[in-house]
This record gives structure tokens, C-alpha cells and sequence, in this order.
């Protein structure tokens, strides 16, 4: 079994092998275990109004507490979750946590304090034929009401055929918003706008990267802004809501202001964190008075 292999045996392998296949094999394996021995926990980034800060909705992303590698980050689990198919269990896991605490945020800090959680859907979760009745039952068990859940898919897997479809639609006609991530990086994420009840495009960090440099040249710093301000035009004419992603630096949060962005989600605004610092920060900003939050990061 997994525990049996042992934690030497499985850092030896993955050092001595470098290759990422095996690796993934080995972590497919181990993954199973500590989905049962409860090593997955989930964090919570906060999305934020680019213009004072005010946290409106958090993003769930799962973390894996290896007991002797330490915290893995999901780019490195979630693939091998995918191909063995544990990204169904883990996927549950994740939305019904994320269902959970988000009710315990409402209760706690009442319906205006943080209007909604997103948490991220595999491709192979919406080919599941049970992930409609899961998030239905999530929602029922934890009493959080279905606006306020955002389910984050990517375009590569919408684009999977008929099931995928009918289930986002079916996902759409309960009143869950549903957003494109990392919009703009897969191959026809403009015909999938309108083929797709998509409510929320999240635009991809790769588009953030540089977005505020200026070197002097009018056309270079445009072609930088380029997807930024194509983007934030097609979501005006489509009347969906848009999350800029990666926001690193007030330069660029001033500049996707500019473009008509007003939510980000970035290292900038906030880290990911635990359900804990996000209490904290609910508190916080309650207590502040309903007068605008600056953090001396607006641009002039
Ligand atoms: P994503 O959904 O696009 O999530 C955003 C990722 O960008 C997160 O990485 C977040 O920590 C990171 N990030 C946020 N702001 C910044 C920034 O300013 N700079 C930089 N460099 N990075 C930033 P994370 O947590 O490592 O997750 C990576 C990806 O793994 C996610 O990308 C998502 O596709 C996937 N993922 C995470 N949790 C889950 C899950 O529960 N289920 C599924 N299916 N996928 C998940
Ligand atoms: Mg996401
Ligand atoms: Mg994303
Ligand atoms: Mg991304």
C-alpha cells in the first residue's frame, strides 16, 4: 500500500527518476491516502475591488500537507489527480468545504460582507454524470444559497463536448455563476463566450505580467494592453463580470482600473490564506466605517 512504500522510498524515487510521469504516478498514489488521511486542506485568496481593497468574493484552492514533503501546490498534484480520476473525490471534498465555510461566513458576517466563494472544476468532474446532484447537495447540507457560489472552469475544459454542455446549463438554470478561467490563454475562448452561460471571465495573469510597463513607446505599451482592453470590451458586450488575475503591483492594478477592470485577484491585493485570515479579515473590515478603504495604493 502507499503508507508501506514509505516517505523515504517516495522522496528517493522522485529525486533519482526526475521525471515528472513517474513522479506523477508515485503522487497519484500517495494522493489516495491523503485524501483519507485528511492532508488536503483548503486556503482562500481574496478577490478584491482594485479601487480600495474591499474583499467581495474568495477563491477556494486546495493545498496538499505532505507529512514529509511539506505543503505541495496543486500545479504539481492536480494533473495526477485528473488522469487517476481522484480529482472526482478530491473535487467533492473541496466544494463541500468550500460550501461550508462560505455558510459559516454569512452567518457570521452577514449577506454583504463577502458576496461570493469560487472554488475550480476539473474537465473530468463535469463529464462526472453525479457532479449536478453533488454541488445540489453540497449547497443543501451547508444552507449556502446557489448565487453565491462561482464555479471557475477552464476553457480547454469546456470545450469537451455535449455532457460538458448540458451540465454547465444545468449548473446556469440554478442560479451558480460560472466563470472562464485563465481566460484568453486556450484557442477559442471567443466563440465559447457565446456558446457558453458564462457570467464572470477571469482574465489570465499572463496578460497582468508587464502590463504597466512603460518604456517610452506608445505602440509597444499598448500591444502590452492589448488583450486587457479587447477582453474587458467583449465582456461589456456580452454583460458579464470580469476578475483580473495575478496583480502584482499597484502600477498594474492602476492600469487595469484604466481598462475598466474594477475586481482583482493578485499577491498585490492579498495571498492565499486560511479560512482564519479570512475571518480576520471580514472583521476588519466591518469595523472599518462604511467610508472608502485605501491602502496608499491607488494610482495618483
Ligand atoms: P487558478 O485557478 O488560476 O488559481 C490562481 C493561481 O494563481 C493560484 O495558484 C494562486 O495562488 C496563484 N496566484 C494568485 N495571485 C497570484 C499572483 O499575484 N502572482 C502569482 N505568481 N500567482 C498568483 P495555486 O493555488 O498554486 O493553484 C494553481 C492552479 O491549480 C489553479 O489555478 C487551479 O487551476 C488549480 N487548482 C487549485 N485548487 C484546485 C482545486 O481545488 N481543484 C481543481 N480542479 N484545480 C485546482
Ligand atoms: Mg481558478
Ligand atoms: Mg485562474
Ligand atoms: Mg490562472
Amino acid at each position: 500500500t502507499a503508507k508501506q512504500r514509505g516517505k523515504a522510498g517516495f522522496v528517493r524515487y522522485v529525486e533519482g527518476m526526475g521525471e515528472p510521469v513517474l513522479a506523477h504516478m508515485q503522487l497519484g498514489g500517495e494522493l489516495r491516502r491523503a485524501l483519507d488521511d485528511g492532508e488536503l486542506r483548503v486556503v482562500y485568496q481574496p478577490i478584491m475591488r482594485l479601487a480600495d481593497h474591499r474583499m467581495i468574493g474568495v477563491e477556494a484552492l486546495v493545498r496538499w500537507h505532505h507529512p514529509a514533503r511539506g505543503v505541495i501546490s496543486p500545479a504539481e498534484f492536480i494533473p495526477a489527480a485528473e488522469r487517476t480520476g481522484l480529482i472526482v473525490p478530491l473535487g467533492r471534498f473541496v466544494l463541500r468545504e468550500t460550501c461550508r465555510q462560505a455558510a459559516a461566513w454569512l452567518a457570521e458576517f452577514g449577506p454583504d460582507a463577502l458576496p461570493e466563494a469560487g472554488l475550480n472544476v476539473s474537465a473530468r468532474q463535469l463529464h462526472d454524470p453525479d457532479f449536478v446532484s453533488d454541488v445540489t447537495a453540497a449547497l443543501a447540507d451547508s444552507g449556502l444559497p446557489c448565487e453565491r457560489l462561482v464555479l471557475e472552469v477552464t476553457e480547454s475544459a469546456v470545450l469537451r463536448g455535449q455532457q460538458v454542455s448540458r451540465t454547465l446549463y444545468e449548473l446556469d438554470r440554478m442560479g451558480i455563476r460560472l466563470a472562464l478561467d485563465d481566460f484568453g490563454t486556450g484557442e477559442s475562448s471567443l466563440s465559447l463566450l457565446r456558446a457558453f452561460p458564462a457570467a464572470i471571465v477571469k482574465l489570465d495573469k499572463s496578460f497582468v505580467d508587464g502590463i504597466e510597463i512603460d518604456d517610452g513607446q506608445p505602440a509597444a505599451a499598448d500591444a502590452r494592453q492589448a488583450v486587457a482592453r479587447a477582453v474587458m470590451q467583449l465582456a461589456r458586450a456580452l454583460g458579464l463580470d470580469t476578475v483580473a488575475e495575478g496583480v502584482e503591483s499597484a502600477e498594474q492594478a492602476a492600469v487595469l482600473l484604466e481598462l475598466g477592470y474594477t475586481l482583482g485577484q493578485g499577491y498585490h491585493l492579498a495571498r492565499p490564506m486560511t479560512a482564519d485570515g479570512v475571518s480576520q479579515l471580514l472583521a476588519r473590515q466591518q469595523s472599518v466605517a462604511a467610508g472608502p478603504f485605501t491602502h496608499g495604493s491607488a494610482a495618483g
